[in-house]
C-alpha cells in the first residue's frame, strides 16, 4: 500500500488531519493508519491532500482552420499533471457530415497511451440530424453524458437545433453546455471593424461586446427551461451575463455555471500591447473589463460559479498567432493555461476561499455536474486514489521558460505566486512531483 501521513485532508466533510492509504489505484482507508513495513509512506506535512484537481474544458490537439493546437494528449495531459489536475474533459467534436461514435472514437485515439492524467469527453454537436438524434443512446453508452453546442463560429446549431439536442439528450440524464455568445453579432461586428480598417488586436474586444455574451445566456437559459434539460453555461465572462443567470436561477431553470481563471484576473486593456502582444489574450470570451472580473470574483465567492475550468486552448505566439498580423479575425482563438489554473486561482483568492471551498470549485463539482462523482473529486474509500498534495508555502514565478505546455508563451508571465504541487497522484501513481511531471502515462478513458 501507499500511505500518505501527516496532511491536511480536505473532504466532503470538511478538513481534517488523518492518514490515506492508497491500493490498486484506489483510496481504501482514511483515519489512523499505521504502516507496515512495505508500506511506501509519503510524508505530507503542512500541506492540504485535495482529490485530484479537474479541468472541465480544455481543447487538445484540436484543428482549427488549417491549424492545429500547440499542445496535444501528451504536452497538455503533462502539464496539467505538472500544475496538480488529474482527469481533464475535452471536446470531441462531431463535424458535418461525421456521426456521434466516429467523433468520439477520433478523439479516443488522439489521447490513447499519451495520457499523463485522465480524460473524458463531452461531445460538441456541430450536425444536427435524424442520424444523430438516434445515436444518442450509443453515445451515453459508450460513456458520455454532457454536450456541447455552440451559437458563434461555423460549429453553430440554430436555436431549433439546439432545443432538439436539449430535448432528445434529457431522458439520458445528459448535461448540456454552450459557447453564449451570438454569433451574427459578432460576424456582423467583425466585418465592420475590418471594413473601417480597425484590423489590430485592440478591436477584437469590440467584436465581441458583454451585450452579445448576456444575450445567448438568456436565450440558451430560456431554451434549457422550455426543455427541462441541465444546462451549463461555460467560460461566463461578464457581469451582464452573470445578471442572465441570476433572472434564470430565479425561474427555477437548472442551469450551471463555468468560469476561467483568465476571465477574473486579466483585461482588455492587454489587446492595446504593442508589437502584436495582444495576440497572446486573443480567446472568445475576450477579456472583459475590471467591473466583469470583480463581478465573477464575487460571484465566485458567494457560490454562483459551480465550477473553475481552463478552456485551454493553446496556440504558438510566433508561428500561429501570427495568421492574423494583418487581420485580428484570422488570429487563431484561444489560450493556455492547463498548468497554472490551480495556482492562479490561490493566487487570486488566497484565504477569501477555503481549502473546501477551493475543492469544490476545483475538483468536487466537476466531478458532480460532469457524472464522475464520487469515483472523482473526493476523498473518499473506494474513490480512485486522484490525489494533489498542495504545499502552501512554496513561492515561485510563473514562466514560459519553466514550464511543460508546449507553446512559446503563457497569459501569467512574470506572476509571483504560492503554493505548488509536491506529489501528484493519477490512479495510485506518481504523475508528478515538486511541478515537474514524470515521464509515464497512467492516464485512463473515464466512461461516465
Ligand atoms: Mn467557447
Ligand atoms: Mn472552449
Amino acid at each position: 500500500m501507499k500511505i500518505i501521513q501527516n496532511g491536511t485532508l480536505v473532504t466532503p466533510e470538511g478538513e481534517k488531519k488523518a492518514s490515506l492509504a492508497i491500493d490498486n489505484g484506489k483510496i481504501v482507508k482514511i483515519g489512523n493508519i499505521t504502516p507496515g513495513s512495505d508500506d511506501e509512506v509519503f510524508d505530507a506535512s503542512g500541506c492540504l491532500v485535495f482529490p485530484g484537481f479537474i479541468d472541465g474544458h480544455t481543447h487538445l490537439d484540436l484543428p482549427v482552420g488549417g491549424n492545429v493546437t500547440a499542445d496535444d494528449f501528451e504536452s497538455g495531459t503533462r502539464a496539467a499533471a505538472a500544475g496538480g489536475t488529474t482527469t481533464v474533459v475535452d471536446f470531441a467534436t462531431q463535424y458535418k457530415g461525421d456521426t456521434l461514435i466516429n467523433a468520439l472514437n477520433t478523439w479516443k485515439k488522439k489521447a490513447e497511451g499519451k495520457a499523463h492524467v485522465n480524460y473524458a469527453f463531452h461531445m460538441a454537436i456541430c450536425d444536427w440530424n435524424e442520424r444523430t438524434k438516434k445515436d444518442i443512446k450509443a453515445l451515453r453508452d459508450a460513456g458520455v453524458s454532457s454536450i456541447k453546442v455552440y451559437m458563434a463560429y461555423d460549429t453553430a446549431l440554430t436555436d431549433s437545433e439546439i432545443l432538439g439536442v436539449l430535448e432528445a439528450v434529457k431522458p439520458f440524464g445528459c448535461i448540456v453546455g454552450c459557447h453564449c455568445e451570438n454569433g451574427d453579432v459578432i460576424n456582423m461586428r467583425q466585418k465592420q471593424l475590418v471594413e473601417s480598417g480597425r484590423t489590430g488586436t485592440d478591436a477584437h474586444p469590440l467584436a465581441h461586446p458583454a451585450e452579445a455574451e448576456a444575450e445567448a445566456v438568456s436565450r440558451f437559459c430560456y431554451l434549457g427551461k422550455l426543455s427541462g434539460c441541465p444546462i451549463n453555461i461555460v467560460h461566463l465572462s461578464t457581469a451582464l451575463g452573470l445578471e442572465e443567470v441570476r433572472k434564470a436561477k430565479s425561474q427555477g431553470v437548472q442551469v450551471f455555471v463555468e468560469s476561467c481563471p483568465q476571465y477574473m484576473i486579466l483585461d482588455d486593456s492587454k489587446y492595446e500591447l504593442s508589437d502584436f502582444e495582444g495576440a497572446k489574450y486573443v480567446c472568445s470570451p475576450p477579456l472583459r473589463k475590471a467591473k466583469d472580473i470583480y463581478a465573477l470574483r464575487e460571484a465566485v465567492v458567494n457560490g454562483e460559479i459551480d465550477t473553475i475550468a481552463t478552456d485551454h486552448c493553446s496556440f504558438r505566439f510566433d508561428t500561429q498567432k501570427t495568421l492574423g498580423r494583418d487581420n485580428f479575425t484570422k488570429i487563431p482563438n484561444g489560450c493556455p493555461g492547463i498548468e497554472h489554473r490551480p495556482v492562479i486561482m490561490r493566487h487570486i483568492f488566497g484565504d477569501h476561499l477555503s481549502a473546501s471551498d477551493y475543492c469544490r470549485l476545483m475538483s468536487e463539482n466537476p466531478a458532480r455536474v460532469f457524472g464522475m462523482y464520487p469515483r472523482k473529486g473526493a476523498l473518499l474509500e473506494g474513490s480512485d486514489a486522484d490525489i494533489t498534495i498542495w504545499d502552501p508555502d512554496i513561492k515561485w514565478t510563473i514562466s514560459a521558460k519553466d514550464m511543460e505546455q508546449n507553446v512559446d508563451y503563457t497569459p501569467f508571465e512574470g506572476m509571483d505566486v504560492k503554493g505548488r504541487p509536491r506529489l501528484v497522484l493519477v490512479n495510485g501513481e506518481t504523475a508528478a512531483e515538486n511541478g515537474k511531471a514524470c515521464d509515464s502515462h497512467y492516464g485512463e478513458y473515464i466512461s461516465r
